[in-house]
């Protein structure tokens, strides 16, 4: 895989190699997982030149957060990008992307206040502004994203229409270990015991679930449900069990078609999170979506 640090440099390789190449972008903050392989693998399938990027944006943590300690290993995320044939890697430092002089930025009002935004204030700015800038630089024809981060992708899914970005998005399944845990960079925070316990974000999404599937569809009776699974492990503090829309993040008072299941905590002082995306009908409960994920396209 050819890595490239610089806008410049990449841009160059684009005219050089793009041409009518539609663009497979898949953004990355690095210290790559099963999670992020399956997102590159669709883009690989679907693209002919795939780009990936690894890039610890600063401006999505806030004050306090781990921004110094994420953990990054770039020979090791180009090994893995390298065998999944990833034709270019895009890796700047800071100072590349973010200027210290940088005034502008992109806000979601919509998807930037709640759940997440709640919790890490300034994120979704953060992260809306560096998508809009790495759209820019790398002009994808399609771009990928993890149904793990789901605001997130909601978010940009918002973001790309109102900008009016020419790029599919494509959402993928969340990649997780057996015992249902999500694949996620900060997992690499926790010992073997912490580990186990954070399990029971899943745990909570499965009980929600079952709760749906018992035919339950008040909103507020599944989300106690989740709360009260996610209070068994008394290592764990929630910050959020809730039940929403699944694209437009709204509470209803009743669950019924596409909904999201999200849950979110702290465990040994990592910050965590999860979901389920499910179709809910009168007559049973079942993933929104398969292994294919969602396309959308403005
Ligand atoms: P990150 O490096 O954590 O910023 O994630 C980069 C992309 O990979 C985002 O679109 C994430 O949603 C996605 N991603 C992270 N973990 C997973 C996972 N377990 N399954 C699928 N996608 C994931």
């Amino acid at each position: 895989v050819e890595t490239f640090t610089t806008v410049a440099a990449l841009r160059h390789f684009l005219r050089q190699e793009g041409g009518d190449a539609g663009v497979g972008f898949v953004p990355t903050m690095g210290a790559l997982h099963e999670g992020h392989r399956a997102l590159v693998r669709a883009a690989r399938r679907e693209s002919r030149l795939v780009v990936a990027s690894v890039f610890v944006n600063p401006l999505q943590f806030g004050p306090g957060e781990d921004f110094e300690r994420y953990p990054r290993d770039l020979p090791r995320d180009a090994a893995l990008l390298a065998e999944e044939g990833v034709d270019a890697l895009f890796a700047p430092g800071v100072a590349e992307l973010v200027p210290e002089s940088q005034e502008t930025y992109v806000d979601v009002p919509s998807m930037s206040q709640e759940l997440e935004g709640r919790v890490r204030p300034g994120h979704f700015r953060g992260v809306a502004t560096i998508v809009t800038k790495l759209f820019h630089i790398v002009a994808p024809e399609r771009a990928y994203f993890g149904q793990k981060d789901w605001q997130q992708a909601m978010l940009v899914h918002r973001l790309v229409r109102d900008l009016a970005f020419p790029i599919t998005l494509r959402v993928m399944p969340t990649v997780r270990a057996d015992d249902g845990l999500a694949e996620s960079s900060r997992n690499a925070y926790l010992d073997a015991a912490s580990r186990q316990r954070a399990t029971i974000l899943y745990r909570s999404l499965v009980a929600g679930e079952r709760v749906l599937a018992r035919g339950v569809r008040r909103r507020a009776e599944v989300e106690a449900v989740m709360a009260a699974t996610l209070a068994e492990e008394p290592t764990f503090t929630a910050d959020y069990a809730v039940v929403r829309s699944a694209y437009g993040l709204k509470a209803e008072e009743q669950v019924t078609g596409d909904v999201a299941l999200l849950v979110a905590g702290r465990l040994a002082g990592t910050h965590l999170i999860d979901n389920f995306v499910l179709r809910v009908e009168p007559d049973g409960v079942r993933p929104a979506r398969d292994a294919g994920g969602w396309t959308f396209t403005v």
